[in-house]
């Protein structure tokens, strides 16, 4: 027999124009939530804007019952409770910011069966109160399903790990009869293997949706005045239309949301050093109000849902390529031409590796987080498609994009043997012969035979390679340095001052065994020029 075609059926459909007056299901929706209500597990891997919440909220609506939404952002759960209930659905939500009558008050209408969606903290399912309630819903008006959003979470070695969603299998194990659906916008076949292991889910069908997002412009350029490219940016593509800039530290994010401000620009900081009261209103103004430019650390954005982002811009380089595409997936949610863009120089990736050396964690840990670091850098790198290697990344095939900065102005490479092999063997020299190890500035110093104070204090202008890289800039040399961190011929040495030493793989490149190559720095194009380019 072969299997009926995915189309939903008129309860689910129905549901759909009357609630929220959407004409029909996108993509893989209406398969999925057949799929629910039919009482099967999912799990739904969609990017961001993918119309993930529907998949389990017509479900809940159709099936007798409430729907048990387990969510990590305990932040948006009023907002999320707030939209559904504009749209005449009956929701609540259950978490630690409520007092105890609130709690009980959502209990009572969840046990009278005057829920048709319940939001709960993951926390909370460790408490034996709240199991025992679930039961007593179950003998009584019933549970839908449970919704398991944001299921990447329960990778221990992924870049969103809760610890409260480990627990996530006792859904299974005390319920095995209520359907489950797991939702996420991350979707490695490693994170995807790792959410059926640990959430029991072997029996759920799994729907992969594609996770291109064609209206997004990815692009990428090397960080020289960070804040000048920024407001370059902002004011010929972007002028008015809202965006966010993704900082690494609280402090960066205050400096360039000023930055912004006194350049007439409406920007906004958010961080969680702020306090609640100001995230909470500078979150709603953002999105609110046209135009505003949120300058935030990653601690902003999960779950925010607003359409006409126009632009998602990094001045400091992402940890994952994973926590990279979702956060650039921030923008353009409504389908119109959006700009991903990325600002990364040779400190990023000094100061990465530095955290991994200096951080928690295990060696494991420490090996998985430089894995997703280099993967990182190799998106950074790489002289093909952009998107191309993105959706490869997550297992995805596709052709040249045509709209990215490598496919708009592919990058020349170029032959650096030489130059790398000047530079090793500064690093090699200094080791060898003075026991000494430098940052980048000034091993360049020394190439270009900078007369600087450190030269002369060390009598570095005595060294055989003083003076021999004059060929490149200081600009051109920051580049060769940032890539052979990025290729794994330097390494940052592990004193903690961001040192470079040499590696095992460099010693091909010095005996001249190995060739290195190199991608120009050209000036990037702008969707000006695209648009010159037809
Ligand atoms: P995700 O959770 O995957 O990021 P959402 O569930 O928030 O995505 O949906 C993104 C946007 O798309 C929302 O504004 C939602 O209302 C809208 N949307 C989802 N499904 C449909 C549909 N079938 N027709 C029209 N709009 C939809
Ligand atoms: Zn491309």
């Amino acid at each position: 027999m072969t299997p009926a075609p995915a189309t939903a059926g008129p309860a689910a459909l129905e549901t759909l124009h009357r609630v929220w007056g959407y004409d029909a299901f996108r993509g893989e929706q209406a398969a999925i939530v057949e799929r629910v209500i039919g009482g099967g597990d999912a799990l739904v891997l969609m990017p961001t804007g993918g119309g993930k919440s529907l998949c389990y909220q017509i479900p809940a609506i159709v099936r007798a019952g409430t729907g048990v939404v387990v969510s990590p952002l305990i932040a948006l759960m009023h907002d999320q409770v707030s939209a559904l209930e504009a749209v005449g659905v009956r929701a609540a939500f259950l978490n630690s910011t409520q007092d105890a009558d609130q709690r009980r008050r959502v209990e009572q209408a969840l046990l009278d069966g005057d829920l048709d969606l319940l939001y709960l903290a993951p926390e909370r399912l460790s408490l034996e109160s709240t199991r025992t309630l679930l039961d007593r819903v179950i003998a009584g008006p019933g549970i839908a399903l449970f919704a398991i959003d944001e299921a990447h979470c329960v990778s221990q070695w992924g870049h969103d790990f809760r610890p409260d969603y480990l627990q996530l299998s006792m859904l299974h194990e005390r319920w095995p009869q209520i359907p489950r659906v797991a939702l996420t916008a991350t979707a490695t076949a490693q994170t995807r293997q790792e959410i059926v292991s640990r959430l029991e889910l072997q029996g759920a069908e799994q729907f992969v949706a594609s996770f291109d997002r064609p209206n997004i412009q990815y692009r990428i350029e090397s960080k020289n005045q960070p804040l000048g490219q920024l407001l370059q940016l902002i004011r010929t593509e972007h002028p008015g239309d809202a965006g966010i800039v993704y900082c690494l530290s609280r402090a960066s994010v205050e400096k360039t949301a000023d930055a912004l401000v006194a350049a007439g620009i409406e920007a906004l900081p958010y961080h969680a050093g702020l306090d609640a009261a100001t995230r909470s209103r500078n979150q709603s103004r953002f999105l609110r109000e046209d135009g505003i430019v949120m300058v935030a650390t990653i601690a902003f954005g999960m779950g925010i849902d607003k359409p006409d982002v126009r632009f998602v811009a990094h001045l400091d380089l992402p940890k994952s390529v994973e926590g990279y595409y979702q956060e650039t997936g921030r923008a353009g949610r409504d389908g119109l031409p959006s700009t991903a863009w990325l600002a990364y120089g040779l400190q990023d990736v000094v100061q990465q590796r530095r955290m991994i050396d200096e951080g928690d964690g295990d060696q494991a840990h420490k090996r998985r987080q430089s894995q997703h670091l280099d993967a990182m850098l190799a998106l950074c790198e790489t002289v093909q498609c952009r998107r191309q290697q993105l959706l490869g990344y997550f297992g995805q095939q596709s052709e040249p994009c045509g709209n990215c900065d490598t496919c708009l102005a592919p990058p020349e490479s170029w032959d650096g043997t030489v130059a790398a092999q000047k530079l090793l063997s500064t690093v090699v020299r200094l080791w060898r012969e003075r026991h000494q190890r430098f940052g980048a500035g000034h091993l360049i110093d020394i190439l270009l035979g900078k007369e600087t104070d450190r030269v002369r204090q060390h009598g570095h202008d005595e060294l055989t390679t003083y003076g021999i890289g004059t060929e490149l800039s200081d600009q051109e040399w920051r580049g060769v340095v940032r890539q052979l961190l990025a290729q794994g011929l330097l390494a940052v040495g592990s004193d903690g001052y961001g040192t470079l030493v040499i590696t095992e793989a460099s010693s091909a490149v010095l005996s001249g065994d190995r060739t290195v190559m190199l991608r120009r720095e050209a000036p990037r194009p702008t969707r000006a020029s695209k648009q010159k380019a037809g």
